[in-house]
């Protein structure tokens, strides 16, 4: 019921050739239903070549993507914030024409560690942009999720509650979604089960990775947890894949995510152990509750 997705860095760091292509291909062989994109630079996609390659391979495609200082829709300061929409306004418009339907990462702020607590001036802009741009997005057909990180990745939030009182005051006409990766919740929720709980209705987009973003199930995350809670409050929504390594370099993302270490060097291997265990955790869920 859910479709099960893989991100784009298991198998690439760029996306301006034969290497998306590549990347699609994969996926699929794999047995995901949907690539996720790193969006980072909308610039630096093939979209006519990766377009062609999904809907041949019968491949969906959503996209994520963190601000960055330069974009920061919550900076105190107006010209960052403009620069940051017209930012969003073209990884949507690069989504929309792509066919995907979900914009995923750290859309409401810059995603690097902050030195100091956000700037209540800046956190009412980044409401007030996300507002206009999750509009926007509708339009072209496309919702916007929000996905909660650790505090070394923003200072806007950090837990699943703040991420959905911000979404209330965000107000939007059209829903938002909380998007929640348990990398993350490892860090920052008590017992990420019920965090996960709490968020409930308002989780459009999950992320499953492992504490040290290696191979699922060789880490302290505690999966039984995470795939009951999943269960108990039925969603429905997209679950994708996301591990890193410095196998794979993306000259934007790998540095900002501190990617220092070989946790893997084969993404085929990784990706196919990672889909078979995801399927085996959501059937133990299953059985967890009939009996
Ligand atoms: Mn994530």
């Amino acid at each position: 019921m859910n479709r099960i997705g893989i991100h784009g860095s298991v198998w690439s760091g760029r996306w301006d050739g034969e290497e998306g292509v590549r990347a699609v291909h994969r996926t699929a062989e794999a047995g995901y239903d949907f690539l996720e994109l790193p969006l980072s630079d909308p610039k630096g996609i093939a979209v006519e070549n990766l377009r062609h390659a999904l809907e041949k391979s019968h491949v969906g495609v959503t996209a994520s993507l963190g601000l960055t200082a330069e974009t920061d829709i919550s900076s105190p300061d107006e010209s960052i914030v403009q620069r940051g929409i017209a930012h969003l306004e073209e990884a949507i418009g690069v989504l929309r024409d792509l066919g995907g339907q979900d914009l995923a990462g750290v859309i409401f702020s810059a995603m690097r560690k902050y030195t100091a607590p956000a700037d209540p001036r800046g956190i009412a802009h980044a409401k007030e942009a996300l507002r206009v741009l999750a509009g926007q997005a509708h339009r072209a057909g496309i919702r916007l999720h929000l996905e909660v990180v650790n505090r070394y990745e923003s200072n806007v939030i950090n837990t699943g509650d703040q991420a959905v009182a911000f979404l209330q005051d965000v107000a939007s006409p059209v829903p938002l979604g909380v998007h929640l990766d348990t990398y993350h919740m490892n860090i920052e929720e008590g017992i990420p089960g019920r965090a996960i709980e709490r968020c409930g209705g308002n989780i459009g987009y999950f992320h499953v990775g492992e504490s040290h973003r290696g191979y699922l199930g060789t880490g302290t995350v505690n999966w039984g947890e995470i795939f009951r809670a999943l269960r108990r409050i039925d969603y429905r929504g997209p679950i994708a894949f996301e591990s890193f390594s410095s196998a794979v370099v993306d000259a934007n993302l790998s540095n900002t995510l501190g990617v220092w270490r070989n946790l893997w060097s084969e993404g085929e291997n990784l990706a196919r152990h990672a889909r078979g265990f995801i399927a085996a955790q959501m059937e133990a869920a299953a059985r967890a509750e009939v009996n």
